[in-house]
């Protein structure tokens, strides 16, 4: 490619004439065209990046309202990327990230603009739209065609938002995709907007309700089925929020874990419950012996000093490790396996037990309940529902509660209602158990007066109970000597 200059030099007295200057410019050509793609395009996967894409986007709107045609936006983000990239390395990651960026570019029209927006997250812009059930079915061959666990939000334009609203709500409606659940998609709706709002007032909120003081806890009680003595508590975190009144943690818990919080707060959960359960239990008989369950999130377990933070609330407490059980569910335990079983067995190297909450709703694969050092098998609600519900699968609950008693574990049935649900359980051999039948969360003061810590004390002074009681861990101890006390009278 040759440039020419041309110079008027007929002033000059040492020209006098006209100069034309020639010079060949395809190098600086090249660089400027390299230039051009690095400010537009991503290098990893080619893809317009997010610079280029918001300019498209601009374009096609501005195009669509003169021709009063349609335009959407699609968001898609990989669930949990991070996790492959931890353990499978950043190579892996890269080629993934390439494998997607050219499926998705094969699924979508020549017409349509793909982009990566920047770590797992992309984009597609559609312009022309004749129907909204033919963005719906290029949603669906996407999910198909992905094959990966991944969050999908539509959003098309309006005639009054631009490019930054069009965008924006895109990212909501993914947002709510990922949290109904794994591979479906979302198209927007206003009323979005406020949940959005909502949570970013909340995330705020999160760091100052901590140095306030504003997270308190309540504790369900943890029963032996047989006997409905006491065994423990589950410590429940709510929060006291100075406009919205008492928040449950379905609220603000996914909050705090996406910004980042839930560390700092599962620390204070840990060290409180902790010193609150050592105090308290001074008034109970036998009260060495109550179990403490605490629920701990996976970003903990992967992300924050878990097993610091355990070790420090066991020390400042004075709690015994043996005493105090780690909830976790079964989805968070199961990625990255390996780091994970490292990060469990340091954890059990201090004497804690260790839960599965929520089993059987999580990962298919059982694998794991024998490569890692799990206790305690929390056994979920909606298990417990089923097995006095005839129509609704009681096969399964009882195979999931038959699966813990064969691996030698404890379990613990979640959300017991009905008092037919208690001999059912017992009839598997599950013998401990939680749920609004015995009592919700409150205080540990309320618990002192309930029936539960009254027929603890009864066996507890009951002579013979006593050494077996302090002699083993194991709930099924209580269970026995419950029995025995039951024919001594
Ligand atoms: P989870 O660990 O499965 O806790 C049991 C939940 O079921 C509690 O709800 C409890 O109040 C409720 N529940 C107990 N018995 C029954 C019953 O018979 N029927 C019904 N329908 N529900 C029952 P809550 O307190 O709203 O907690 C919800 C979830 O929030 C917990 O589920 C747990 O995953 C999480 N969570 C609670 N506290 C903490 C915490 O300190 N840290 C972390 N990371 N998560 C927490
Ligand atoms: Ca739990
Ligand atoms: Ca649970």
């Amino acid at each position: 490619m040759i440039e020419g200059v041309g110079s008027n030099l007929t002033e000059d007295p040492a020209v006098q004439g006209l100069a034309l200057n020639f010079r060949d410019i395809s190098e600086r050509k090249a660089l400027e065209e390299q230039l051009r793609q690095l400010a537009f395009h991503d290098p990893l996967t080619l893809l317009a990046n997010r610079n280029l894409f918001r300019d498209r986007v601009q374009h096609a709107l501005t195009l669509a309202q003169s021709g009063h045609s349609s335009v959407a936006v699609m968001f898609l983000d990989l669930d949990n990327f991070k996790n492959i990239n931890d353990s499978l390395g950043h190579d892996a990651g890269d080629c993934l990230l390439q494998a997607v960026a050219q499926r998705i570019v094969k699924t979508t029209r020549t017409s349509d603009t793909v982009a990566r927006l920047g770590g797992d997250e992309f984009a597609v812009l559609l312009e022309g739209i004749a129907a909204i059930t033919d963005v719906e079915r290029l949603a669906d061959a996407l999910i198909e065609i992905l094959d990966l666990p991944f969050a999908l939000g539509v959003a098309f334009s309006t005639p009054e938002g631009g490019a930054e609203t069009l965008l924006s709500n895109a990212d909501i409606a993914m947002y709510h995709a990922k949290a109904a659940g794994k591979n479906r998609h979302v198209t927007f709706k206003p009323q979005m907007q406020d949940m959005l709002h909502e949570r970013l007032r909340l995330e705020a909120d999160i760091g100052r309700a901590l140095a306030q003081q504003e997270f308190f806890l309540e504790y369900q009680p943890i029963v032996d089925l047989g006997t409905q003595s006491l065994l423990g508590v589950e410590a429940l975190v709510r929060w006291r929020h100075p406009e919205a009144g008492i928040l449950m943690p379905g609220r603000f818990i996914q909050v705090a874990e996406e910004c980042g919080q839930i560390v700092k707060l599962g620390r204070w959960v840990l060290k409180q419950a902790c010193l609150d359960v050592c105090s308290w239990r001074t008034s109970i008989a036998g009260g060495a012996g109550l179990r403490l369950a605490v629920n701990v999130s996976g970003r903990h377990l992967q992300h924050g000093e878990l097993v610091e933070d355990v070790a420090q609330a066991l020390r400042e407490s004075g709690l015994e490790p043996g005493n105090l059980v780690i909830e976790l569910t079964e989805s968070t335990t199961m990625y990255n396996t390996d780091a994970n079983l490292e990060r469990f067995q340091r954890l059990k190297a201090l004497g804690v037990k260790l839960a599965i909450d929520d089993f059987g709703t999580g990962y298919s694969s059982l694998s794991y309940l024998h490569r890692f050092p799990i206790d305690i098998l929390k056994i979920d609600r909606s298990f417990v529902s089923r097995l006095t519900n005839s129509d609704n699968g009681p096969e399964l609950a009882r195979a999931v509660i038959t699966l813990g008693e064969t691996l030698g574990l404890d379990t613990v049935a979640e959300g017991i209602e009905l008092e037919p649900q208690v001999s059912a359980l017992l009839a598997l051999g599950c013998v401990a158990g939680q749920g609004f039948l015995f009592a919700k969360a409150g205080s540990l003061e309320q618990l002192s007066t309930s029936s539960f810590v009254a027929r603890r004390t009864a066996l507890w002074t009951a002579q013979a109970a006593r050494g077996e009681l302090s002699a083993t861990g194991r709930f099924r101890a209580l269970n026995a000597i419950g029995r025995r006390a039951a024919g001594a009278a």
